[in-house]
């Protein structure tokens, strides 16, 4: 465990004892639950460019193997500990059970700072790291499945499946060890804004429920309801593209530099054009700019996300927000405090363990490529065509009418991988959002949505233990 005072662990822990007492299992299968099941803790040499020998601190954490594989990101940070991963591998299985992905938890740290490494560097500590976990067998198709997370990406899940496949020759699913590939790699369209999207669908589904809307004092749909988004990077953007495209206005964007509103609505490709070549957010045409960035998250609007940092909303600046409903787009925004005040002032607030489960959603979609050899839509996509534009044809032939040309590309149109990822997510997160708030719903007495999303991913992992006859 980690010498820091603080135990992010701990917290986990503490979040799933609240939730625990609402559900009905015995005290040693909550134990056997919140247990981290296999730690490795590894320590291997790498020469660096300069020549030194460089002792490099790595761990891999199993939370659960209720299901298999087990699944979670690998994270280059200088901040990694034991402590740390743990924390993350618990939340992993709390969020597979969630979103229905049928894997245990697991998280895998690297103590770098992958900023401080040449490409070369990173490589050999990459490829290292994964030797370690092909030894001890904390790797595979059907055993622990990594994934990008903070400071990794493509690039470091290829070195990550090429290490495995060339340590286990012949092995047939060995594209599934890893996922966050690139598409070369076995990788699967639609992964990038995965997050972003599965956000868009949960908060919709929340919008679309009459009674919840009416506590709220809000009406029902996404359509005009005005969204501020802190973060404009991979999950802030894909958040305001999907918000903007389905007619909600994004008034207000926060980056590192400064905010900015505009009450007719942001465009945020526009708006990542022009910081991309001016290096801010700062002079949009049309818009305001705030006297501070963390002003966004206090200004008056009906839907927040912070999608940047951890613990932007504490005990302070809680009692100032405005928004009705935020969306935890970003790992742990809100401190523990700032969750209770907010539940006080009847702010509703959709918890990131399932909100931003749209990258594991997708990663599984991954995975089942992987193993299937195949890509989506390969079979089927020519077979729908041609038999959309039969029957359309026989439909114009009888009725003597003729369908206009737009009309006709949407009906005859097959599904591509792209099409059936959208899909599958949407799915998964009108079902994850509607189990959550018929938790809540059965029982009153739960505080908040994010305890009951801890209860919902409780009663699913619980279930699987006591049906595997472990405690009858
Ligand atoms: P990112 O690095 O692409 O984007 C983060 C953005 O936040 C950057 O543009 C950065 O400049 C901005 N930022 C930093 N400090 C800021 C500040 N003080 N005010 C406003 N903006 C600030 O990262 P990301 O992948 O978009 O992840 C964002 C959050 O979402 C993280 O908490 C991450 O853990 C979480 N998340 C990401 C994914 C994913 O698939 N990428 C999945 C689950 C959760």
């Amino acid at each position: 465990m980690s010498n820091q005072p603080y135990s992010f662990f701990h917290s986990v822990e503490k979040s799933f004892d609240k939730a625990a007492q609402f559900t009905h299992w015995e005290k040693g299968l909550l134990e056997q639950i919140k247990a981290c099941n296999s730690i490795y803790s590894m320590r291997f040499p790498v020469r660096m460019d300069d020549g030194r020998i460089e002792v490099i601190e790595a761990y891999r954490v199993q939370h659960s193997q209720h299901k298999m594989p087990c699944k979670g990101g690998i994270r280059f940070s200088h901040k990694v500990d034991q402590d740390e991963v743990m924390a993350l591998a618990s939340l992993m299985t709390y969020k597979c059970a969630i979103v229905n992905v049928p894997f245990g938890g697991a998280k895998g740290g690297i103590k770098i700072s992958p900023r401080k490494h040449s490409a070369y560097e990173l490589e050999k500590i990459t490829r290292r790291y994964t030797s370690e976990l092909v030894k001890k067998n904390f790797i595979g198709p059907g055993i622990d499945v990594p994934a990008p997370d903070y400071g990794t990406g493509e690039r470091e899940m290829a070195w990550i499946v090429d290490t495995y496949q060339s340590l286990k020759p012949g092995e047939i699913d060995a594209a599934g060890c890893v996922t966050g590939k690139p598409i070369s790699l076995g990788g699967v369209r639609g992964r990038k804004e995965a997050t972003g999207l599965g956000v868009f669908y949960g908060i919709r589904e929340v919008c679309n429920m009459p009674d919840v809307m009416e506590k709220l004092g809000l009406s029902t749909g996404i359509e005009g309801k005005r969204v501020v988004i802190q973060g404009l990077g991979n999950v802030g953007y894909h958040c305001a593209k999907f918000f903007r495209e389905h007619g909600a206005l994004v008034v207000c964007i926060a980056e590192q530099e400064g905010a900015i509103f505009k009450a007719d609505g942001i465009n945020e490709e526009l708006l990542f054009q022009q910081r991309k070549s001016t290096g801010t957010i700062i002079g949009y045409p049309g818009s305001i700019a705030l006297a501070k960035n963390t002003d966004a998250l206090e200004l008056e609007c009906d839907i927040l996300i912070p999608a940047a940092l951890e613990n932007v909303i504490d005990a302070q600046n809680a009692p100032n927000v405005k928004a009705k409903i935020i969306g935890e787009a970003a790992n742990g925004p809100l401190t523990p405090e700032a969750d209770d005040i907010l539940i006080a002032r009847n702010i509703l607030v959709v918890p990131d363990m399932y909100l931003n489960a749209g990258g594991v959603t997708v990663s599984y979609f991954e995975w089942l490529k992987n193993l299937s050899h195949v890509r989506y839509g390969r079979m089927e996509k020519r077979f729908n065509e041609n038999m959309n534009h039969h029957m359309l044809s026989q439909m114009e032939k009888l009725t003597g009418k003729s369908v206009l040309p737009e009309e006709r590309r949407l009906i005859e149109h097959g599904a591509d991988e792209v099409d059936l990822v959208y899909s599958g997510l949407e799915e998964t997160m009108i079902n994850a959002t509607r189990e959550i708030m018929d938790v809540w719903q059965a029982n009153p007495a739960i505080p908040d949505m994010r305890t009951a999303a801890y209860v919902c991913a409780i009663n699913k992992v619980g279930t699987s233990y006591a049906e595997m006859g472990i405690f009858p």
